[in-house]
């Protein structure tokens, strides 16, 4: 695929823009209109800017491109879910999903095409390719549903989760300049307390999360709170270990005082012993956190399977004996392969 090497308008920032504007002689005030044109109202072309007159976006084209995302395909789940696949400007393809509930609609967003991970029960850690989304890119997944919402429910996004593909630690800058856009008030004027980043658990940059004092909140896809039981199914886990996480976590909480999520799937013969219910128990009381169990979707013929309702229920006992907050979720999306998990880009 041809690539247009004009740098992408949307790169620089509302200064530099109004800089590009002054140095073509032109007025430091065109800069915030092609910046509302670009954040606000979410132009795709420079000729869709039609309070700019024809020269100035014949000026902008002859120096930017606007690499917008394409959705190339939908698809909808018969629980109301949609998935979009999402196909970039080099012609890699993400996918994003919109979760709508009685009374919310959540944006599932990717940060990475694949994922620099290698937990063994998740699609989007087989796909090979990888590289990190930019901030637009990531930015654009969210206006995309934002729209999908408004069209097909009839209301506004109300929540974002960054649960698609990849790892959002791992992506942390574009990240994190992407939710910065999105909860500007000259961007989509989003509450940072409706935004929650999952990560499988990179205490370096959970420290860091927590020096830069952001406002949104954190979830930790845990599944086990046993070292071996955890390294033998999230491999990276050797590396960064349960102790280092948990320290990270509590600092995370002395500085934001936010409350933790763990993510937590049960599996038949890996993590349904009482062994490991207490361990799970034990984790939970350094600081203070609820438990999203989560189904299980399968991604393959065997070796993980979702533990029986007995084994679920020995959990939500123990946690909620402990005081601990527990809720049981049901998957959305499934027949589309758009629930956790299930992202790998199969159409
Ligand atoms: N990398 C981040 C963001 C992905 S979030 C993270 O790990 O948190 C996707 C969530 O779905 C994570 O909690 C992940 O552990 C979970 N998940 C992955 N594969 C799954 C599967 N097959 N069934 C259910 N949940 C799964």
């Amino acid at each position: 695929m041809e690539i247009d090497k004009k740098k992408d308008v949307r790169a620089l920032t509302k200064e530099q823009l109004r800089d590009f504007f002054v140095a073509q002689g032109d007025k430091a005030f065109r800069g915030n209109q092609v910046y509302e044109w670009l954040w606000q109202k979410g132009a795709h072309s420079f000729e869709a800017m039609t309070n700019i007159s024809k020269e100035t976006r014949a000026l902008l084209a002859g120096h930017f491109v606007i690499n917008h995302i394409r959705v190339d395909q939908m698809q909808r789940s018969n629980d109301g879910t949609i998935k979009n696949a999402v196909r970039l400007h080099d012609g890699l393809i993400v996918e994003s999903v919109l979760i709508p509930t009685a009374t919310r609609t959540t944006a599932c967003v990717s940060s990475q095409v694949g994922c620099s991970l290698d937990c063994k029960f998740c699609a989007t850690a087989r796909l090979k390719r990888m590289r990190n989304l930019n901030p637009d890119e990531i930015y654009d997944q969210v206006v995309a549903i934002a729209n999908e919402s408004r069209l097909y429910f009839d209301r506004p996004l109300s929540n974002i989760v960054f649960m698609g593909m990849g790892e959002p630690l791992m992506n942390y800058n574009n990240v994190l300049k992407a939710i910065d856009k999105i909860t500007a008030t000259d961007g989509l004027a989003m509450s940072p307390k409706r935004i929650t980043v999952s990560t499988s658990g990179v205490p370096k940059m959970i420290r860091k999360m927590a020096d830069d004092e952001v406002k949104f909140k954190l979830a930790v896809s845990l599944h086990s709170a046993i070292d071996e039981v955890r390294t033998a199914i999230m491999p990276f886990n050797a590396t960064f270990n349960l102790t280092d996480l948990r320290e990270a976590l509590q600092y995370w909480y002395q500085k934001t005082q936010s409350r933790i999520t763990y993510e937590y799937v049960v599996w038949e013969g890996i993590n349904d012993t009482r062994r490991d219910v207490e361990a799970l128990v034990d984790f939970c009381k350094f600081a203070p956190s609820k438990v999203n169990l989560i189904e299980y979707n399968p991604i393959d013929d065997g070796a993980f399977r979702q533990a029986d309702r007995k084994a679920i229920q020995n959990y939500v006992t123990a946690l909620e004996r402990n005081g601990i907050t527990v809720t049981v979720r049901r998957s959305r999306g499934k027949d589309i392969d758009a629930a956790c998990g299930q992202l790998a880009n199969k159409q």
